[in-house]
Protein backbone atom coordinates (compact mmCIF):
# COMPACT_ATOMS: atom_id res chain seq x y z
CA UNK A 1 0.00 0.00 0.00
CA UNK A 2 1.42 3.49 -0.99
CA UNK A 3 0.82 5.82 1.43
CA UNK A 4 1.36 9.47 2.85
CA UNK A 5 1.72 10.96 6.44
CA UNK A 6 0.31 14.36 5.76
CA UNK A 7 1.58 15.25 9.08
CA UNK A 8 4.51 13.94 11.49
CA UNK A 9 6.80 16.04 13.25
CA UNK A 10 10.32 14.78 12.14
CA UNK A 11 11.74 18.03 13.32
CA UNK A 12 11.44 17.19 16.78
CA UNK A 13 13.52 17.03 19.50
CA UNK A 14 13.07 13.18 19.49
CA UNK A 15 13.96 12.37 16.15
CA UNK A 16 17.08 13.70 16.33
CA UNK A 17 19.39 10.96 17.19
CA UNK A 18 18.04 8.71 14.45
CA UNK A 19 16.22 10.49 12.08
CA UNK A 20 17.68 8.66 9.28
CA UNK A 21 16.68 5.60 10.61
CA UNK A 22 13.03 6.93 10.67
CA UNK A 23 12.89 8.19 7.34
CA UNK A 24 13.93 5.27 5.74
CA UNK A 25 11.40 2.88 7.83
CA UNK A 26 9.06 5.13 6.54
CA UNK A 27 9.86 4.34 3.14
CA UNK A 28 9.73 0.93 3.67
CA UNK A 29 6.44 1.08 5.36
CA UNK A 30 4.99 2.50 1.78
CA UNK A 31 4.91 6.35 3.31
CA UNK A 32 5.15 8.19 -0.23
CA UNK A 33 4.73 11.73 0.75
CA UNK A 34 5.43 13.36 4.24
CA UNK A 35 4.42 16.71 5.12
CA UNK A 36 6.41 17.85 8.08
CA UNK A 37 4.75 21.02 9.72
CA UNK A 38 6.78 23.63 12.15
CA UNK A 39 5.01 25.02 15.14
CA UNK A 40 7.63 27.86 16.13
CA UNK A 41 10.42 29.72 14.91
CA UNK A 42 12.86 26.89 15.37
CA UNK A 43 10.92 23.92 14.51
CA UNK A 44 9.93 25.84 11.13
CA UNK A 45 13.73 26.05 10.30
CA UNK A 46 14.74 22.43 11.33
CA UNK A 47 11.81 21.44 8.96
CA UNK A 48 13.42 23.04 6.14
CA UNK A 49 16.79 21.88 6.62
CA UNK A 50 15.18 18.32 6.59
CA UNK A 51 13.53 18.97 3.31
CA UNK A 52 16.80 19.95 2.34
CA UNK A 53 18.37 16.63 3.08
CA UNK A 54 15.45 14.20 1.59
CA UNK A 55 13.67 15.88 -1.29
CA UNK A 56 10.85 13.21 -0.69
CA UNK A 57 10.00 14.98 2.08
CA UNK A 58 7.92 18.29 2.29
CA UNK A 59 7.77 21.21 4.53
CA UNK A 60 5.32 23.59 6.21
CA UNK A 61 6.12 26.51 8.15
CA UNK A 62 4.07 28.41 11.01
CA UNK A 63 3.26 28.71 14.61
CA UNK A 64 0.99 26.69 16.47
CA UNK A 65 -1.59 28.12 19.21
CA UNK A 66 0.85 26.86 21.97
CA UNK A 67 3.44 28.97 20.85
CA UNK A 68 1.40 32.23 19.58
CA UNK A 69 2.27 34.37 22.69
CA UNK A 70 6.11 32.91 22.35
CA UNK A 71 6.99 34.03 18.95
CA UNK A 72 8.18 37.94 18.28
CA UNK A 73 8.10 40.04 15.52
CA UNK A 74 11.03 39.03 14.30
CA UNK A 75 10.29 35.41 14.56
CA UNK A 76 7.65 36.09 12.29
CA UNK A 77 9.24 37.54 9.50
CA UNK A 78 11.57 34.74 9.39
CA UNK A 79 8.69 32.62 9.08
CA UNK A 80 7.15 34.72 6.57
CA UNK A 81 10.37 34.81 4.72
CA UNK A 82 10.49 30.89 4.79
CA UNK A 83 6.70 30.16 3.58
CA UNK A 84 8.22 31.69 0.11
CA UNK A 85 10.59 28.95 -0.30
CA UNK A 86 9.51 26.46 -3.18
CA UNK A 87 10.12 23.85 -0.14
CA UNK A 88 7.74 24.74 1.60
CA UNK A 89 4.30 23.61 0.77
CA UNK A 90 2.10 24.52 3.98
CA UNK A 91 1.38 27.58 6.37
CA UNK A 92 1.36 25.91 9.71
CA UNK A 93 0.51 24.36 11.93
CA UNK A 94 -1.46 27.12 13.58
CA UNK A 95 -4.93 27.12 15.26
CA UNK A 96 -7.14 27.06 17.99
CA UNK A 97 -6.44 25.27 21.70
CA UNK A 98 -9.33 25.58 24.23
CA UNK A 99 -8.12 22.33 26.07
CA UNK A 100 -4.49 23.43 26.56
CA UNK A 101 -4.20 27.08 26.95
CA UNK A 102 -0.57 27.47 26.66
CA UNK A 103 -0.99 30.64 24.70
CA UNK A 104 -3.96 33.07 26.20
CA UNK A 105 -7.30 32.75 23.50
CA UNK A 106 -6.62 36.62 22.05
CA UNK A 107 -3.14 35.92 21.07
CA UNK A 108 -4.20 32.68 19.88
CA UNK A 109 -6.73 34.44 17.67
CA UNK A 110 -4.27 36.89 16.52
CA UNK A 111 -1.98 34.52 15.88
CA UNK A 112 -4.07 32.04 13.50
CA UNK A 113 -5.31 35.62 11.61
CA UNK A 114 -1.46 36.02 10.74
CA UNK A 115 -1.17 32.67 9.84
CA UNK A 116 -4.37 32.81 7.52
CA UNK A 117 -3.20 35.71 5.70
CA UNK A 118 -0.47 34.17 4.90
CA UNK A 119 -1.92 31.09 3.58
CA UNK A 120 -3.69 33.41 1.44
CA UNK A 121 -0.72 35.32 0.31
CA UNK A 122 1.20 32.90 -1.02
CA UNK A 123 -0.98 30.38 -2.06
CA UNK A 124 0.09 27.62 0.26
CA UNK A 125 -2.76 25.94 2.30
CA UNK A 126 -3.05 26.34 6.25
CA UNK A 127 -2.72 23.40 8.55
CA UNK A 128 -4.63 23.89 11.57
CA UNK A 129 -4.87 22.31 14.75
CA UNK A 130 -8.11 22.64 16.71
CA UNK A 131 -9.05 20.90 20.19
CA UNK A 132 -11.73 22.09 22.45
CA UNK A 133 -12.05 20.53 26.44
CA UNK A 134 -14.00 16.75 26.08
CA UNK A 135 -17.45 17.17 24.84
CA UNK A 136 -17.49 20.57 24.45
CA UNK A 137 -17.09 22.65 20.96
CA UNK A 138 -15.86 26.15 21.58
CA UNK A 139 -12.66 25.89 19.60
CA UNK A 140 -14.04 24.04 16.44
CA UNK A 141 -17.18 27.22 16.40
CA UNK A 142 -14.20 29.76 16.75
CA UNK A 143 -12.17 28.35 14.12
CA UNK A 144 -14.85 28.08 11.68
CA UNK A 145 -15.98 31.78 12.38
CA UNK A 146 -11.75 32.76 11.60
CA UNK A 147 -11.66 31.24 8.75
CA UNK A 148 -15.21 32.99 7.58
CA UNK A 149 -13.91 36.01 8.75
CA UNK A 150 -11.06 35.71 6.58
CA UNK A 151 -12.67 34.41 3.12
CA UNK A 152 -11.53 31.09 3.25
CA UNK A 153 -15.48 30.12 2.37
CA UNK A 154 -15.63 32.95 -0.72
CA UNK A 155 -13.49 34.88 -2.99
CA UNK A 156 -10.32 35.40 -1.20
CA UNK A 157 -9.81 31.37 -1.36
CA UNK A 158 -10.68 31.06 -4.75
CA UNK A 159 -8.87 33.74 -5.89
CA UNK A 160 -5.74 32.32 -4.05
CA UNK A 161 -6.39 28.74 -4.57
CA UNK A 162 -9.02 28.12 -7.35
CA UNK A 163 -10.07 24.55 -6.44
CA UNK A 164 -7.68 23.39 -4.42
CA UNK A 165 -8.09 23.46 -0.67
CA UNK A 166 -7.56 25.99 1.22
CA UNK A 167 -6.97 24.85 4.48
CA UNK A 168 -6.31 21.09 6.18
CA UNK A 169 -8.03 20.33 9.12
CA UNK A 170 -5.04 18.18 10.85
CA UNK A 171 -5.58 15.35 13.43
CA UNK A 172 -9.94 16.02 13.01
CA UNK A 173 -11.90 16.20 16.26
CA UNK A 174 -15.29 17.48 16.90
CA UNK A 175 -18.89 16.77 16.03
CA UNK A 176 -20.01 15.36 12.37
CA UNK A 177 -21.92 18.69 12.12
CA UNK A 178 -18.26 20.71 11.99
CA UNK A 179 -16.99 18.15 9.47
CA UNK A 180 -19.91 19.35 7.45
CA UNK A 181 -19.30 22.65 7.43
CA UNK A 182 -15.58 22.26 7.17
CA UNK A 183 -16.15 19.87 4.13
CA UNK A 184 -19.05 22.15 2.42
CA UNK A 185 -16.13 24.90 2.89
CA UNK A 186 -13.72 22.84 0.50
CA UNK A 187 -11.55 22.20 2.99
CA UNK A 188 -9.06 19.10 3.41
CA UNK A 189 -9.62 17.22 6.55
CA UNK A 190 -6.84 14.72 7.63
CA UNK A 191 -7.11 11.93 10.10
CA UNK A 192 -4.85 10.59 12.63
CA UNK A 193 -4.76 7.88 15.88
CA UNK A 194 -6.97 10.05 17.43
CA UNK A 195 -9.34 8.49 15.69
CA UNK A 196 -9.10 5.14 18.20
CA UNK A 197 -9.44 7.50 21.55
CA UNK A 198 -12.74 7.40 23.75
CA UNK A 199 -14.35 10.91 23.04
CA UNK A 200 -13.52 10.59 19.27
CA UNK A 201 -16.32 8.47 18.10
CA UNK A 202 -17.71 11.12 15.86
CA UNK A 203 -14.56 10.75 13.74
CA UNK A 204 -15.96 7.30 12.11
CA UNK A 205 -18.76 8.82 10.79
CA UNK A 206 -17.19 11.97 9.84
CA UNK A 207 -14.45 10.32 7.53
CA UNK A 208 -17.56 8.86 5.34
CA UNK A 209 -18.35 12.57 4.22
CA UNK A 210 -14.64 13.73 2.90
CA UNK A 211 -14.87 13.73 -0.79
CA UNK A 212 -11.50 11.54 -1.56
CA UNK A 213 -9.79 14.16 -3.24
CA UNK A 214 -9.48 15.79 0.18
CA UNK A 215 -9.09 12.91 2.34
CA UNK A 216 -5.52 12.47 4.36
CA UNK A 217 -4.24 10.61 6.88
CA UNK A 218 -1.21 11.68 9.25
CA UNK A 219 0.40 10.37 12.51
CA UNK A 220 1.06 13.85 14.44
CA UNK A 221 4.32 12.03 15.08
CA UNK A 222 5.76 11.90 17.58
CA UNK A 223 2.61 12.25 19.51
CA UNK A 224 -1.21 10.24 18.92
CA UNK A 225 0.30 6.52 18.58
CA UNK A 226 -2.84 4.40 17.27
CA UNK A 227 -3.19 0.65 19.18
CA UNK A 228 -1.03 -1.76 17.27
CA UNK A 229 1.72 1.30 16.80
CA UNK A 230 5.42 1.74 18.12
CA UNK A 231 5.23 1.90 22.15
CA UNK A 232 5.98 5.37 22.83
CA UNK A 233 7.23 7.55 20.54
CA UNK A 234 4.70 7.32 17.44
CA UNK A 235 6.26 7.21 13.39
CA UNK A 236 5.69 8.18 10.21
CA UNK A 237 5.42 4.26 8.99
CA UNK A 238 2.66 3.73 11.54
CA UNK A 239 -0.01 5.67 9.48
CA UNK A 240 -1.02 2.28 7.50
CA UNK A 241 -2.86 1.63 10.87
CA UNK A 242 -5.13 5.09 10.43
CA UNK A 243 -5.40 4.27 6.81
CA UNK A 244 -6.59 0.83 7.20
CA UNK A 245 -8.93 2.65 9.64
CA UNK A 246 -10.26 4.81 6.98
CA UNK A 247 -10.58 1.93 4.24
CA UNK A 248 -12.79 0.37 6.76
CA UNK A 249 -15.17 3.08 7.49
CA UNK A 250 -15.43 3.68 3.70
CA UNK A 251 -15.73 0.39 2.27
CA UNK A 252 -12.33 0.28 0.20
CA UNK A 253 -9.80 -2.19 -0.17
CA UNK A 254 -6.60 -0.48 0.93
CA UNK A 255 -4.74 -0.40 -2.38
CA UNK A 256 -7.48 1.73 -3.56
CA UNK A 257 -7.41 3.94 -0.37
CA UNK A 258 -3.66 4.11 -0.66
CA UNK A 259 -4.06 5.27 -4.31
CA UNK A 260 -6.40 8.01 -3.46
CA UNK A 261 -4.59 9.37 -0.11
CA UNK A 262 -1.65 9.76 -2.41
CA UNK A 263 -3.63 12.06 -5.23
CA UNK A 264 -5.20 13.70 -2.35
CA UNK A 265 -1.91 14.58 -1.39
CA UNK A 266 -0.56 15.97 -4.56
CA UNK A 267 -3.84 17.74 -4.70
CA UNK A 268 -3.65 19.65 -1.35
CA UNK A 269 0.27 20.26 -1.43
CA UNK A 270 1.18 20.67 -5.15
CA UNK A 271 4.87 21.17 -5.32
CA UNK A 272 6.53 24.23 -7.78
CA UNK A 273 8.95 21.39 -9.14
CA UNK A 274 6.77 18.21 -9.79
CA UNK A 275 8.06 14.88 -8.20
ZN1 LIG B 1 1.09 18.60 14.88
Amino acid sequence: MRLVDSHGHLNADRFDADVELVVGAARLAGVARLMVPGWNERSSARALELVGRWPRLDAAVGVHPHDAAKVDADGWRRIEDWARDDRVLAIGETGLDSDRLFSPWPDQLDNLRRNLALALATGKPAILHCRSRAGERDAQDALVDELRAAGFDGAAAREAFEDRPPAVIHSFSGPVDYAETVVAMGLAVSFSGLVFRRGEEASAEAVTLVPRERLLVETDAPFLTPPGGPRGRNEPSAVAITARWVAAQRGLAEEEVGSALVEAYDVTFPRVHPR
